[in-house]
């Protein structure tokens, strides 16, 4: 059974529903035990032959965790898929799966903070770390060297909402061995589905849209059959970032209204891109569903659709002005994170690491706003008037 007989609502609302193993309960119950006992230790030997396709104990496998797991590897069309705590524990594990001492990870573009720290930090077990702001591929393959064993992905781009050409990147990577690993939480299953065109590993931070409410925090990390044998065992059990069976739960109850709530983010999120490029106080959007945009035939050739997190750069653009901009905000809240049901709107500039910012790419005057799923008319009223 291929999991391309679903459609992606039905994966959401009813794959994994078992109803005669749950008493016909219509929500499945959450799982809340650390340990599974077994009738004599014989049935118990038998078990620890296969911990990954057994219950056996938390830090494992877990029915409710399972079902959401099974969800979301369907949704990526991956083989497997693993619940982790947070989206960075799926993205440290995912990296160390592939690297050991004298290894060298070359990541392209603006990548998540937390992650490019953790290239940092790996320099002290020998691995070593290129990141190119250059999004082309020549560029890419001029920085290959002969001990790279992963090119880590953001498609688009953290804050400045590049795209990359996964499909191409991927073909490189594969002629020479190297191993690729894409964190797809923009465009979430639903617009992108990397594994498709021959990318390694998919990461995701379920805290944005796949949650969608703002009220848990986990990760998710799919793959093929061979690659999870040997993860499940060592990056997933041994670093033990595990996703709590309640946190499953919610997030199993986010993903029902998942293709509901991409399709009012895209809708929403396509307005208000146009009404910002627009406006005079704005110099630029970053958004790859902007037919302005530079990649917007790429994006229409390996995106399905374009969710509400975009950033804008302000044509005056002293952290002044930003600042006054976010504070006259009312509908947006000012916070991290994003891909909940409420606006937010935050700036990489916070008035002590302009410099730092421009050697990365970014505009000083840069705001990044997360498109909720309120009104799209007020929220373009108060944009507007903030600006
Ligand atoms: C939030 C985020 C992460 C990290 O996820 P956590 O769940 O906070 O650990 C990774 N990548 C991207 C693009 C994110 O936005």
């Amino acid at each position: 059974m291929t999991n391309d007989l679903f459609s992606d609502e039905h994966i959401c609302t009813h794959l994994g529903d078992d109803y005669g193993r749950f008493h016909g309960a219509v929500v499945p119950p959450i799982y809340q035990n650390s340990l599974f006992v077994f009738d004599n230790f014989d049935r118990l030997t038998e078990a620890m032959k296969d911990e990954q396709g057994s219950y056996l104990y938390w830090r494992g496998t877990n029915p409710t965790v399972e079902i959401v797991e099974k969800k979301l590897a369907a949704l990526e069309k991956g083989e497997k898929c693993k619940l982790f705590a947070s989206g960075m524990a799926a993205i440290s594990a995912a990296i160390l799966t592939f690297l050991q001492a004298g290894d060298h990870v070359l990541s392209v573009s603006n990548i998540y903070g937390p992650t490019t720290k953790f290239f940092t930090y790996v320099e002290k077990f020998g691995i070593s770390h290129t990141n190119t702001l250059h999004t082309d591929l020549e560029a890419i393959e001029s920085l290959i060297q002969p001990n790279t064993k992963v090119i880590y992905l953001e498609s688009p781009t953290t804050m400045s909402f590049k795209l990359v050409d996964l499909k191409a990147i991927a073909s490189i990577a594969k002629q020479r061995g190297i191993k690729t690993i894409i964190d797809n939480t923009w465009a979430t299953p639903l617009f992108q589905n990397p594994i498709a065109y021959g990318i390694d590993i998919v990461v995701h931070s379920v805290s944005k849209y796949l949650g969608g409410h703002s009220d848990l925090v986990g990760g998710a990390l799919i793959t093929s059959k061979e690659i999870m044998d040997h993860l499940f065992y060592h990056e997933y059990q041994l670093f033990g970032g595990v996703m709590p069976p309640y946190e499953a739960w919610l997030l199993m109850r986010g993903l029902r209204t998942l293709p509901l709530r991409m399709r009012a983010h895209q809708e929403s999120g396509m307005k208000m891109a146009l009404f910002l490029e627009n406006h005079p106080s704005v110099k630029k959007v970053h958004y790859p569903g902007l037919q302005s945009s530079p990649d917007y035939e790429l994006g229409r050739q390996q995106l399905k659709g374009y969710a509400g997190l975009m950033s804008f750069e302000l044509v005056n653009n002293s952290f002044e002005s930003v600042r006054q901009v976010l504070n006259s905000l009312k509908l947006y809240q000012i916070g991290v994170s994003w891909g909940g049901f409420e606006s937010l709107a935050i700036s990489p500039n916070y008035g002590y690491n302009t410099e730092q910012l421009v050697e990365s790419g970014i505009d000083p005057g840069l705001i990044r706003i997360s498109v909720g799923l309120e009104n799209i008319d007020e929220l373009i009223a108060d944009m507007n008037a903030a600006l």
